[in-house]
């Protein structure tokens, strides 16, 4: 840091005493003579301190410091490791990156707030322009206080859950080739647009085919900030619109844009639903261009759409052509997997035992018998080269190996245990013969239905689970006595409550059935248990019981009492420590293992979704946009920071979402924040397409864990490490991993690097409650019936 000297004759009276002091030799000096209350006005700015108690803010004050600098002296120098904030009371300083000057601060600006909390290299060189007095707060001072474990974070929302029966499609209007060419202009001006979704101009012509006309009277809100229903897109034909939205500070409504003819808004819809991030208001009497969600989905999935094209290549292969039908084949199509292989990689071993089949969709491969070459395969359309059909059979060892060799090969896979939750056993096909009916089941459902079974029987202890509250049988609602309030998630509050007849304690999440409704999330709230309930896995927080009162639902889970992993990060600032993150990494290994052996995706990984037993374990909650899925799903959702590329481009996703959101969890475990962060969801996109190689790795995210994160994160999904063959088992002995003892952390025999302080089942000391409470909406029976199979228990 430049040393500081101050010898400006335009510095006011206060200031005298200690340009003397600075003159002395004496760099900073104590914040007494600076009012108290003047420091306290500047570190009301600061955003971290808003996660603060109000009545704890004025104790910072007196601990601050206050230093001068002359100009151009270095304030913070790009790369070093700070530890303290600093606020600007008055002066200008310049801050550069890489020697190039990106921005400046003025009085009331502040810098290095993340140094509170962690050690981070800082990003820019700060110098001051002008004569620069700031404010300073070290980090050992905040932690002095204990203010850090008072930080209340917020958690990040997920997106895009729930279906709300939102306004309808319109038919679509005739447009001259006039208003064609502004329509494409404006879709391809659209810059939040771009680099998102590969639309060529098939598909810009067919969205174009589907827009409608609407009218927009002086005065109408075309769109309203924070609306959920949002399902469209508008271009602007003719007319003026103000763009608006609520300011943080004041709380008034502030004209942030205005659009004319040719611009466009509303983008975000057209991926996921979000509610709307501002209000758009025609100023004049105006004409809109309208698209919906639905089409452009429908497009984009369209254009990716293989079915046929693997339609034709399961017609090559002799035995599925004999046995399968038209329906069948089509529902085999949906479900083959893409993989990625490089040179001399072995994709089967002559003698291993066969569970999948595969299609040969680009490269080349030798096929060796006994070490000897029999011939080689090239991917080519018309012969559709494919090998170990017979493994859709029965496992019978593999005849020949088969070995990769061109730089890359690209297959389709599909394995046994698919193909027979698709259609049933391949043998029952041939034997029952082509006038048998379609075998095609629903998989999903009947997942479903085989989840709901397996909780009733475990009631009776028949399946022998491996938990002892099992044997116990239902958990009656009016046995359960509150201890505490353990915290509110976004449909209502989580409870702690004790077991009469055994003492145990559970969590009793309870759910405002009004709200549910109005949100549009009554499906995802019913699949949220059912997939909860088939779950069994000592890395995912169990679910005992529902029950169904008038107003609420409610789920008895597992009681974590170690407290939530993002808090504790946060509190305890554990970012960048390497053995922290194996662990915690290894126990979402374990959770996602459990969940894609029963076809599930997760979806929304990320610290908050996590939390801690007693002993410092890690548990997985948190269902809400789990899905039971073979093949692709379609629905764009989960947290911005943790987006995958394919949910953005909307190409439809698998189990490989979940991979790509373990390295982005790794990332924010190691260096503090995600890799993509931004200030709007739209820049974290953008940021998302260009892909992991563009994101700087900060020195704690150096070495196997950079190299664990980049293989977890390609772009391409079928290239990130566990969706290539050996499954999980490439990332257990991944470098990141090394000397890490798989057996005991499975079994929960590892000692877990952080042991929370719980002194009893009823402990409720590692939850810090939060300020606001979840809606309550009054709920009217509508007879539909939803909820009738919700409840477990009474
Ligand atoms: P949602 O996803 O429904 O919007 P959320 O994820 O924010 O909500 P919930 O799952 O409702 O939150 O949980 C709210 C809080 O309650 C959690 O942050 C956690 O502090 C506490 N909690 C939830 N489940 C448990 C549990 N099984 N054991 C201990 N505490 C829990
Ligand atoms: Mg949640």
């Amino acid at each position: 840091m430049g040393a500081a000297h101050c010898s400006n004759s335009c510095y006011s009276k206060q200031d005298e005493r200690r340009q003397e002091d600075v003159e002395d030799g004496i760099q900073s000096v104590a914040s007494s003579i600076v009012e108290v209350h003047e420091i306290l006005e500047f570190l009301q700015k600061v955003q971290l301190f808003k996660r603060l108690p109000e009545d704890d803010l004025p104790s910072l004050a007196p601990v601050c410091e206050v230093k001068e600098y002359l100009p151009g002296d270095v304030v913070i120098e790009q790369g070093d490791e700070g530890h303290e904030l600093f606020v600007i009371r008055w002066g200008i300083t310049s801050v550069q990156v890489n020697g190039q000057e990106v921005a400046q601060l003025k009085e009331g600006d502040y810098f290095g707030e993340n140094a509170l909390l962690r050690d981070e290299p800082r990003t820019a060189t700060i110098s001051a322009k002008a004569p620069l007095s700031t404010i300073i707060l070290r980090r050992s001072k905040f932690d002095e206080l204990g203010l850090r474990e008072k930080l209340h974070f917020k958690t990040r929302k997920a997106i895009g859950g729930g279906f709300l029966e939102t306004a309808a499609a319109k038919p679509p209007c005739n447009k001259t080739p006039a208003e064609r060419e502004v329509m494409e202009r404006a879709l391809s001006n659209n810059s939040n647009l771009q680099g998102l979704v590969a639309l060529d101009e098939a598909a810009i012509n067919q969205l174009i085919d589907c827009a409608w006309q609407e009218d927009a009277k002086a005065g109408l809100n075309v769109i309203s900030e924070g609306d959920i229903n949002a399902s469209f897109f508008y271009i602007v034909k003719s007319g003026k619109f103000d763009v608006l939205q609520t300011s943080s500070e004041t709380g008034k409504e502030e004209r942030v844009g205005h659009l004319k003819a040719g611009n466009s808004f509303g983008e975000l819809a057209l991926i996921y639903t979000a509610p709307r991030a501002a209000t758009v208001r025609a100023v004049s009497d105006s004409e809109l261009w309208v698209m919906d969600r639905s089409d452009f989905k429908k497009i984009l999935a369209d254009k990716n759409d293989k079915c046929k094209e693997y339609v034709a290549y399961l017609d090559k292969v002799q035995l599925l052509n004999q046995s399968l039908k038209p329906e069948e084949k089509e529902a085999l199509a949906k479900s083959l997997t893409e993989m990625s292989f490089t040179e001399g990689e072995l994709i089967f071993e002559q003698g291993e035992a066969g569970d999948s089949f595969y299609i040969l969709v680009e490269g080349q491969v030798s096929v060796i018998k006994d070490g000897k070459e029999e011939t080689r395969l090239t991917a080519n359309t018309d012969t559709a080269s494919h090998f170990g059909e017979r493994a859709l059979l029965n496992n019978e060892p593999r005849a020949a190996t088969i070995k990769v060799t061109s730089t890359l090969a690209k297959t389709l896979r599909l394995d046994r245990e698919t193909f027979e939750w698709l259609l049933g056993s391949l043998e029952e096909l041939q034997k029952l013969g082509s006038n048998r009916p379609v075998a095609v089941m629903n998989p999903s459902a009947s997942l479903l239905r085989k989840a709901s079974m397996l909780r009733s029987a475990s009631h009776l202890g028949t399946l022998g689970g491996d938990r002892e509250t099992e044997s116990i049988g239902p958990i009656e609602r009016k046995d359960l006595k509150p201890v505490g309030m353990l915290g509110c998630g976004g449909f209502g509050s989580v409870e702690l409550v004790e077991y009469q007849l055994t003492g145990e304690t559970y969590a009793l999440k309870a759910m405002s059935k009004g709200f549910i409704v109005q949100c549009g999330m009554k499906q995802s709230v019913l699949t949220e248990k059912a997939v909860q309930m088939m779950c069994n896995s000592l890395f995912i927080i169990r679910l005992y019981e529902t029950y169904n009162s008038d107003q609420t639902l409610y789920f008895l889970l597992e009681a974590a009492l170690g407290g939530e992993l993002y808090a504790t990060y946060n509190k305890k600032g554990f970012f960048g420590k390497e053995n922290f993150a194996r662990f915690y990494t290894a126990g979402v290994v374990m959770a996602f293992e459990h969940l894609h052996g029963k076809k599930i995706l997760y979806r929304d990984l990320k610290p908050e979704n996590l939390l801690l037993d007693e002993k410092g374990n890690v548990k997985l909650t948190d269902m809400g946009l789990a899905k039971v899925c073979i093949g692709k799903a379609f629905t764009a959702c989960g947290t911005p920071d943790y987006f995958a590329p394919q949910l953005i481009a909307s190409t439809g996703h698998n189990i490989a979402v979940d991979w790509w959101t373990l390295g982005i969890f790794a990332f924010e475990l190691l260096s503090g924040h995600p890799p993509f962060e931004s200030s709007y969801p739209m820049q974290t996109y953008q940021k998302i397409m260009r892909g992991i190689n563009k994101v700087a790795f900060p020195p704690k995210c150096k070495g196997s864990a950079e190299d664990l994160i980049k293989s977890l994160c390609k772009s391409e999904p079928s290239e990130r490490l566990p969706m290539k063959k050996g499954g999980t088992r490439n990332l257990k002995t991944h470098p990141f991993y090394k000397g890490f003892d798989w057996n005991a952390f499975e079994t929960m025999r590892m000692p877990a690097p952080y042991q929370p302080s719980v002194t009893s089942k009823r402990d409720l000391s590692n939850f810090t409650q939060a300020k606001e409470m979840p809606p309550s909406i009054a709920y009217e029976d509508d007879h539909s019936n939803w909820d009738k199979d919700f409840a477990t228990s009474s």
